[in-house]
């Protein structure tokens, strides 16, 4: 989509503090960070929402995951322990509407989140 800003993040027309990348999905710091890890995983393929995702993409949705795995480790985080998050329209709180798993972790998880 060429309005969309994370496929302007894949394609490299807007930059972004990249931390991993595969054939499938790529992985970069969030611009306002809300922990002192904040990743964003996203698949390059372009989905809007969660309720976008199609039978066909069950294999990349599990590529998020495994980036978030690889990512949390890189950075020290398997043992401490993280939190992902991906919130699905207005009321969850999405503001952008390509699919990201957020990825945070450094510090004390609160629950429930607000
Ligand atoms: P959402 O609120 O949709 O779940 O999360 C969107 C996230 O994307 C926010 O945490 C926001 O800080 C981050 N974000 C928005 N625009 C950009 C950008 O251009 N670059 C990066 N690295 N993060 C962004
Ligand atoms: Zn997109």
């Amino acid at each position: 989509m060429t309005d969309c800003i994370f496929c302007k993040i894949v394609s490299g027309d807007i930059p972004a503090e990249k931390i991993f990348e595969n054939d499938h999905v790529i992985g970069f710091r969030d611009l306002n960070p809300q922990a002192p890890t904040h990743v964003l995983v996203i698949p390059k393929k372009h989905i809007s929402t969660i309720n976008d995702i199609k039978d066909e993409d069950k294999a990349l949705v599990g590529e998020m995951f495994l980036a978030a795995q690889q990512i949390a480790a890189d950075v020290g985080l398997s043992g401490r322990g993280y939190r992902t998050v991906m919130n699905c329209n207005e009321e969850a709180g999405q503001t952008v509407f390509h699919i990201h798993l957020h990825l945070l972790g450094g510090r004390a998880m609160t629950w429930p989140p607000g």
